[in-house]
């Protein structure tokens, strides 16, 4: 166990919040503050009992050198509005103005750091970095789960210079997967899809040990039509990934469920030529795009069957309705399930939250690649650096 916010004294001291506030900016405004929603819990603990907070993050990928459309300014406005009240910003991470700044800071107010990438030695986790941003602080706090699987100094390196908690979001990350990692309800479902399976080969092997049942849509399935011998016209398929198909499909038996029907259309902009096919029914020319009505039912009745289910990966190309059909279906069929139910990865989330079911699943999680490497086993290198209770 890890200790959290709540384990340290917080009051009057000077806090650093490390928070992942890698949202989408589109015209000078945050266009998706889930994510800063997410880490309004620690902000708001820290503030009501007068810690001097500092927070930072990084936002997209400026390569080590200043981005101007990559600065926190439309993160701390957006922080502003959403805790109803000023949080100042300065336009570094390290350095004497920021010294100056940080040294300002009152009793349950917030300033904000520029993006922690503007410096190359974000990346490689250069421990001088790690110091500068840890100075003068009494306290880090991870919040930032999101970028929790890669060591850099301000997730990372941070945590070796300052006494080390985890946030409440982090808290609630790794409470939440670690009983879906450790000790499931039974039986328990894991389904995959999305675009490829070399991504996720660890966790996808990890639940085939583990689960019950194993259900495999979107794209991922056509890489196991592919290595089964079917044809599969224009579908996205990775090539690589089927050799990890054969193995998976040798292990599993009857365990694993495939689509036993697919929605096909030669082109994803013309949805009127789409027709439902037998998976081994596709012509040349035509794409596999989502699972069919009869895999959404077959799916659903195995899945009230079962008291856990984690979910990963879109059933089709939910961006393009009407191919987002399977992938609705799937949320709120999770959604209605008498079960603990958890969704993950950055496109899952996006399109659970696009359903209007987040709400109704029992976790979803604020990770992309620290889930999957989180869920299938491994230890997140900024987790192992808090401090234990
Ligand atoms: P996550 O981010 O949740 O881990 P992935 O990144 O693996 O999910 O996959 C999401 C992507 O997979 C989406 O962009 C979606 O459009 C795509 N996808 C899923 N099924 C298909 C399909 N049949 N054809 C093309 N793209 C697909
Ligand atoms: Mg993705």
């Amino acid at each position: 166990m890890k200790k959290t916010v709540k384990d340290m004294a917080v009051d009057d001291r000077r806090v650093l919040v490390r928070n992942d506030f890698n949202v989408p900016i589109d015209g000078g405004r945050v266009a998706d503050d889930t994510r800063m929603r997410a880490a309004l819990p620690t902000l708001r603990y820290l503030i009501e009992r007068g810690a001097r907070v500092v927070c930072c993050s990084h936002l997209g990928r400026p390569g080590g050198k200043v981005v101007d459309a990559l600065r926190m300014d439309p993160v701390a406005d957006r922080l502003s509005e959403l805790l109803d009240m000023k949080v100042a910003k300065v336009d570094d991470c390290v350095g004497i103005a920021v010294e100056k700044a940080r040294q300002d800071v009152g009793p349950g107010q917030i300033l904000m750091l520029e993006n922690t990438r503007f410096h190359p030695e974000e990346k490689k986790n250069e421990s001088a970095f790690a110091a500068s941003l840890a100075m003068g602080m009494d306290l880090f706090v991870n919040d930032a789960f999101g970028a929790a699987h890669r060591a850099h100094a301000s997730t990372e390196g941070v945590a070796r210079h300052l006494p080390a908690a985890a946030g409440l979001l982090m808290d609630a990350e790794l409470t939440a997967l670690s009983r879906f990692r450790e000790n499931p309800a039974r039986p328990l479902a894991a389904v995959f899809g999305g675009a490829k399976i070399s991504d996720k080969i660890d966790l996808v092997e990890r639940f085939l040990e583990k689960a019950e049942v194993l259900m495999i849509g979107g794209a991922m399935a056509n890489t196991f039509f592919k290595a089964m011998g079917r044809e599969v016209g224009d579908s996205l398929v990775e090539s690589d990934g089927l050799e990890a198909a054969r193995k998976i499909l040798d292990k599993a038996g009857d365990r694993l469920m495939l689509p036993v029907d697919v929605v096909v259309a030669k082109d994803p902009d013309q949805a009127d030529g789409r027709r439902v096919s037998a998976p081994d029914g596709v012509k040349s020319g035509e794409r596999i795009l989502d699972i069919g009505p009869k895999t959404i039912e077959r799916f659903g009745d195995r899945l009230r069957q079962c008291r856990a289910v984690i979910w990963n990966g879109p059933m089709g190309l939910f961006e393009k309705p009407p191919f987002d059909r399977g992938t609705n279906a799937m949320a709120v069929t999770l959604a209605e399930l008498d079960a603990d139910t958890c969704v993950g990865g950055g496109d899952s989330a996006a399109a659970v939250n696009r359903a209007g079911m987040a709400e109704r699943m029992s976790h979803v999680s604020t990770g992309g690649g620290a889930f999957l490497e989180f869920m299938a086993g491994q230890t997140l290198p900024c987790v192992a650096a808090l401090a234990n209770k």
